[in-house]
């Protein structure tokens, strides 16, 4: 038996079901764009721990950094005994954020930051109700799961959710939703389920990420940031996905020019060592007393050291640029693919810097999902060596995170991997 069947026996005895897993593999190394399961086998990782890694596996100045502070201290809860990282972190978030006169505080996963977003909009606006989006990803807590914009497989059974919370359409113009049906989607809620004046937050993904990496329009984000200015309602940008470089800019907000009221970040922000905040507008951040926020773990030093760590690199070796050219190379090729005859159908192809996602289709030249059609290319892309995720609300999509720090050589191998995989699968 190999060990990738010994492990995969031992984790279904000890480990439910309800974590789902993409692949059947147990990793035990990584480099860059590059991982090694327990069997020896090699991967390029198109995966990066869902959006997490964007300098790669095992990034030396990351790793040092994490090491060099495991070594002073590694734990001591920011509410006890305060640590410069900590500080160092806040204020480094605080100026590459698009948000004038920012204050950050850190947590550990992104489900938290949302949850903590939502209760400092509604601690300062003094009111209950938030609107996310259909689509939207948000978290799998009690709130954010409903915050999240998808029944099957989050929601399902999980009771009727937590209170206060309204769905709108979220623009996909190929998929019937325009940027008007959208904007008449929250004239609708204001209507009949809840008065602008008792809504706290619209929290929207400037890119849906679970949802199927679709951008929400530039027009779509300053619409908002005016309806909000006109209501006196916070706009939280949920950048847990989309941050750190993704989408060829810094944050995903600034494509739009807009400033949002809150943002939430965590993934890429530690390139590994979990980390997430929420950062605000100093004077909505400031309305919670002492002791309304914080956690044992939140902002823990070993991964305030890695972010600062990720940050700098990010900053010294103009990621946001390679960000772009990674994406752009992705999708040309993506495109070449989908104008051959012999791939299975591709629809949507589409990329906001490296975010890159292209969705399987019924039929050449439709729009309509094959959701079917995704387990197989992701198990061809496993055999050939190729982590993929999959993704979208209508489950037919596939969703490609390179880290951003691919070498060539590894983008086009990647790539050649992919067009294999697209082809066998279609036979
Ligand atoms: N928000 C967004 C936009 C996300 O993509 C995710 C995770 N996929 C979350 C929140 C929740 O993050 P976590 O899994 O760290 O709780």
């Amino acid at each position: 038996m190999s060990k990738n069947a010994e492990l995969l026996k031992r984790r279904k005895a000890a480990i439910p079901m309800g974590v789902g897993n993409a692949t059947s593999i147990f990793t035990e190394t990584g480099k860059n764009a590059e991982i090694w399961d327990v069997d020896g086998k090699r991967y390029l990782d198109l995966a990066m721990g869902i959006a997490v890694c964007n300098l790669g596996h095992a990034h030396p100045a990351v790793t040092k950094a994490a090491v060099d502070q495991a070594g002073k201290v590694s734990h001591t809860a920011f509410q006890v005994s305060m640590y410069e990282p900590y500080v160092q972190l806040a204020e480094k978030i605080n100026e590459i954020v698009p948000i004038k006169n920012a204050k950050s505080l850190f947590f550990t996963t992104g489900a938290e930051a949302v949850e903590n977003a939502v209760k400092i909009a509604r601690m300062a606006t003094g009111r209950p109700g938030v609107i996310s989006f259909r689509g939207a990803f948000h978290g799998r807590t009690a709130l954010t799961v409903t915050l999240t914009g998808k029944i099957a497989p989050y929601r399902a059974n999980t009771g009727l959710g937590a209170p206060g919370v309204y769905h709108a359409p979220f623009p996909v113009p190929h998929h019937g939703v325009s940027i008007d049906d959208a904007k008449a989607g929250l004239a609708t809620l204001f209507k009949g389920d809840i008065e602008p004046q008792d809504v706290a937050a619209i929290i929207i993904e400037p890119v849906q990420g679970e949802g199927g990496f679709y951008a929400a329009p530039f027009e779509f984000m300053q619409y908002l940031r005016a309806l909000c200015d006109e209501h006196g309602i916070m706009l939280i940008c949920d950048e847990v996905q989309t941050g750190f470089a993704r989408t060829g800019k810094m944050f995903a907000t600034e494509h739009s020019g807009i400033e949002p009221d809150l943002m939430t970040i965590a993934k890429a922000m530690g390139n590994g060592y979990p980390i997430s905040g929420v950062v605000g507008k100093a004077a909505v951040m400031d309305k919670v007393a002492p002791g309304g926020l914080g956690g044992t773990y939140g902002g823990n030093p070993i991964a305030c050291a890695a972010s600062l760590a990720t940050i700098k690199v990010m900053e010294e070796e103009n990621i946001c640029e390679r960000s772009q050219k990674v994406g752009a190379r992705m999708v040309e090729r993506i495109n070449a693919m989908k104008n051959r005859n012999d791939t299975t159908p591709i629809g949507d192809v589409r990329g906001l810097g490296a975010m890159v996602a292209f969705e399987l289709v019924t039929e050449r030249g439709t729009n309509t999902p094959n959701p079917d059609m995704i387990a197989k290319v992701t198990a061809k892309g496993l055999e050939k060596g190729l982590i993929l995720l999959s993704c979208g609300y209508w489950a037919n999509t596939i969703r490609l995170l390179a880290p951003l720090t691919i070498p060539d050589e590894h983008l086009e191998e990647a790539l050649d991997l992919l067009e294999e995989t697209l082809i066998e699968v279609n036979g």
